[in-house]
């Protein structure tokens, strides 16, 4: 066995020879990176032996726990067998008795599963059949290749997704990469673009996206969406019958629905995929992330027979998907996804969530009296916080105040992780987390989120 490095060597080797993602490098290297080494049900462990409540299930992906037996020996066992062959003209046992699984578990109607191995991907994935089924289906439509998706909308950072998502921040500077889109406003009530209010509104958000498939579903392949919450743009929720409608829409103007359900799948929203909420079937679903409960990168794109009937000809037809990874279909990845499944059945994981659910909104409430907190959302086990200069106003903190980067800090200290997007604290607790966990989660959080009240504005805030 290797010898074991002492932390600090650690963490001069990782200001030394990393580039970490979504970082500000030079605040990084200032700053004593936090390095964990190891994991056990909620709490993530770092090399100085430090405990910390996982708040963001690391980053959205965890469901069960670090450390779950059933998902370390799936893993292990595969191991035992094989870590990895192909699946470019192989086929291996788990891969194919995971996309059975999905096909049960999936909204009723989705009947074929093609893998790729991170969210940006499945998302790509389903953009290209789109595309492709389009000019295969139905050639006479003319060049349908258009997509439309909903402002500050996020679907990963490879260039097609990027070129279906909105967040100026993130994707601005790649403008001249991507390809045109159409794009409508979210349904973000707090901050309504029509300055309405829910119900009262009947939902006028949606009259210029049915406007928009009306002139423009010619060319128009698909509409992008994640179903229920727009996650990275600040956990934007829509109102009951949103995608019912959006779904309804999409059949009507020809459209196919495109649900991103990479950061709402599995369990996230208290059922099994947020389509199901509603009782929608998308025409193509990316789904990641929770697939493996957060043990190994892996990632799908579920689709119709209708479309994937599409695909389907004599080789010298050219009708093949041409698209593949080296590691499509891991058994190591597909085997854990498998006992992820299992441990939703064993454990009973969307029955045991319904009051955990309730009791993070009970634990939540009381925190809208706290000085800066403007809105809190909540959807299943996602919730977040938007904090705000006034909240009459709504007026928004200035990024450069680092407000969520400083809240994350302060609960850093009193032992929970959090990840911020700009101004929103996001609270993504393993499904698995006890009440006692829960409780303690958003203790702390009330606690950073007080702390940081006071010197908002102040100089040494910028
Ligand atoms: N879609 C959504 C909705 C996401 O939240 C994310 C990641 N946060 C992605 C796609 C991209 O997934 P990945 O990071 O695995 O590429």
């Amino acid at each position: 066995m290797a010898p074991r490095t002492p932390p600090d060597t650690l963490a001069d080797w990782d200001r030394k020879y990393l580039w970490h993602p979504f970082t500000q490098m030079q605040e990084w290297e200032q700053e004593a990176p936090l390095i964990i080494e190891r994991g056990k049900g909620a709490y993530l462990i770092d090399t100085q032996g430090r405990k910390y409540l996982d708040g963001t299930s690391s980053i959205w992906v965890n469901l069960h726990g670090h450390r779950h037996p059933t998902l370390d020996r799936a893993i292990k066992n595969q191991l035992d067998k094989i870590a990895h062959s192909t699946f470019l003209g192989l086929s291996n046992p788990p891969a194919i008795q995971l996309a059975r699984e999905l096909i049960r578990i999936a909204p009723k109607g989705l009947k074929r599963v093609f893998y790729s191995d991170n969210g940006s991907t499945a998302v790509e994935v389903a953009l290209k059949m789109a595309v492709q089924y389009w000019q295969q289906r139905h050639p006479e439509a003319g060049p349908k290749h258009t997509f439309l998706h909903l402002k500050l909308a996020y679907h990963g950072d490879t260039i097609g997704a990027i070129s279906v998502g909105n967040i100026e921040l993130f994707h601005g500077r790649f403008k001249p990469l991507l390809f045109p889109t159409l794009d409508a406003e979210p349904p973000y009530c707090y901050r309504c673009p029509l300055a309405l209010t829910y119900p009262s509104c009947h939902m006028a958000c949606l009259d210029p996206i049915e406007q928009l498939l009306k002139t423009r579903h010619r060319e128009i392949a698909g509409f992008v969406i994640e179903p229920l919450v727009q996650a990275a743009a600040g956990m934007i929720m829509s109102p009951p019958g949103y995608l019912k409608r959006i779904r309804e829409l999409c059949t009507q103007y020809n459209v196919l629905l495109i649900a991103d359900e990479v950061a709402t799948g599995f369990g996230r929203t208290g059922k099994m995929f947020a389509c199901q909420h509603e009782g929608v079937t998308p025409d193509l679903m990316a789904i990641s992330k929770g697939l493996t409960g957060g043990y190994m990168p892996l990632a799908a794109t579920l689709t119709t027979e209708a479309i994937y009937s599409a695909f389907l000809g004599k080789y010298e037809e050219f009708k093949t998907f041409f698209h593949g990874h080296s590691y499509t279909g891991n058994p190591l990845g597909c085997a854990v996804a498998l006992a992820n499944l299992e441990v939703f059945r064993t454990e009973k994981t969307l029955a045991g969530l319904r009051p955990k659910v309730a009791l993070l909104k009970r634990l939540l409430k009381p925190l809208a009296d706290l000085p800066l907190v403007g809105d809190i959302r909540q959807r299943g086990m996602m919730a977040s916080i938007e904090l705000v200069q006034n909240k009459t106003t709504r007026e928004a903190i200035p990024l450069q105040a680092r407000i969520g980067h400083r809240v994350a800090m302060e609960a850093r200290l009193r032992g929970l992780l959090l990840r911020p997007i700009g101004n929103v604290i996001v609270l993504m607790p393993p499904l698995s987390s006890t009440r006692d966990q829960l409780s303690r989660m958003v203790e702390i959080l009330a606690d950073s989120i007080d702390t940081c009240t006071h010197p908002i504005g102040a100089p040494d805030a910028a």
